[in-house]
Formats: C-alpha cells, structure tokens, sequence
C-alpha cells in the first residue's frame, strides 16, 4: 500500500496592516480632535489599526477604540508620558501612569505588558544609557521635526538595534495622512509581537508649521495664557503667509 503523501503544513501567511502610530485627541492639552474624525478618517482611508497616544491619559484610545470596533479598526491603547529625561510613550497598556520619573515610567508600562517607545528622542531629552537600554523602540520618525532632527534619531536606533517606529504626531485633522506606515502581522501571532518588531514606513512627510503653532494655540488658549496665544497666533499667521508664496 502506498503511504498517503503527507501533508506539508504551510508557513502562516504574513500579512500587512496599515496603522498610524503617535496621535492626539482633544484629551490632550494641545489638541482638538475628535476620536470619531480620527476613526472616520481611518475608516476612509483603509487604516487597520490606530495607536493613539495622548499626553498622560489613555481616554482617547479607549473612545477611539470603542468606536473603531464598528469599522473592524484595531486600537492599541497608550498614552504619551512627560518624565524628568523626556518623552515616554507606552502603547498596550491597560491604566493610566502617574510616575513621572523615566525610569519609573517605563518599568510600570512593562509591569502592564506594554512597550516602551522613545519619540523624538532630540527634542527636549536629557537621555541616560539606562532609559536608552530599557525603551523598547525608538520613533526615527516624527513628522513635527526638522530632517537633521530625525536623521539623528534613526542613527541612534541603529546604534543601539532598537525596532523603528514612525509617528505622525498629529494633533490635527490634515496631519493624520502624513504618515503611511505598515506593521508586518506573521500568522495568528497577537499584534503586540508584531508591533514590537516596530514598523515599515510608506510613506513620510513633515508638517506644516502653520500646524504646530496651530496646537499651541490650543494649549495656551486652554490653560487661558493669553500671551502665548497671541504669540502662537502671530507665528501662525505668518508661516501661513510664507506658505501661501511658495
Ligand atoms: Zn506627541
């Protein structure tokens, strides 16, 4: 009798999916959109995945991912945290964090099962080895920052072998296609394994600064500090000025 062939089990299929990583809702100080734009801009756009990360609160993730479940959109959730050496982001994590201290930061976002990202890692970072050691990955990427900014970023995530990440930083409804960006999913594997291994960029483009003056209006107009505000207006007023002439 002949053996029955037997059957060889296929590799599982590696799919791609599209996410946009590192942005705001109107839960942060400096932002002012809503989680049902940023999911309808998703749902438009064919975004599989969202990892919004507000400053210092996780209620814009749990909204947006409440509300993406209808679109089939996956949310991670995370948060943006100010610590004493910089910026912190924790994506996968289930609480709010209250430490304000990196190092603290980042060992209660493992505590949760989460990661620890490092965004825009040249601006207003003080970075010892021990947080560089203990992040999980590093953004190469951040569309608010200058070229030369982010070319250091990604030298240093080579340096140090950490997995890329690319953020939008998008405050506002035009910056939320700035960034094209894929994680490779292998097989049945759950998203934080993938995402852990960082993610692919498509496509990448800065910001206008008329932008960023824009958010800042926001915050000063928040925290009713009224000469910021019109510092930030002026600014704005003229970045729009210039431009409009190129
Ligand atoms: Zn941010």
């Amino acid at each position: 009798m002949k053996n029955k062939p037997r059957r060889v089990p296929s590799p599982p299929a590696t799919t791609r999916k599209r996410i946009i990583f590192h942005l705001h809702t109107r839960h942060s100080v400096d932002s002012n959109l809503a989680p049902r734009d940023i999911v309808a801009f998703a749902a438009a756009n064919g975004i599989q995945v969202l990892a919004p990360t507000d400053h210092h609160t996780i209620l814009g993730a749990r909204e947006i991912r409440e509300l993406g479940a209808e679109h089939g959109i996956e949310t991670i959730i995370g948060a943006e945290f100010s610590t004493d050496h910089g910026d912190i982001i924790g994506l996968f994590i289930e609480e709010d964090i209250f430490a304000r201290k990196a190092q603290e930061v980042i060992e209660e976002i493992h505590a949760q099962g989460g990661l620890a990202i490092l965004p825009h890692p040249y601006r207003h970072h003080h970075l010892t080895d021990q947080v560089l050691d203990s992040v999980d990955g590093i953004e190469v990427f951040n569309a608010r920052l200058t070229e030369q900014l982010n070319r250091l970023a990604g030298e240093l995530a080579a340096l140090l072998k950490k997995p890329s990440f690319y953020g939008a930083d998008a405050h506002l409804l035009p910056e939320l296609g700035l960034v094209r960006t894929e994680v490779e999913v292998h097989g049945g594997e759950p998203l934080r394994a993938a995402v852990a291994r960082g993610l692919h960029p498509v496509q990448l483009q800065a910001t206008r600064p008329a932008h960023i003056y824009r958010s800042k209006m926001i915050a000063s107009a928040r925290r009713r500090t009224p000469l910021r505000y019109l510092r930030s207006l002026s600014k704005m007023l003229l970045c729009q000025i210039r431009d409009r002439r190129h």
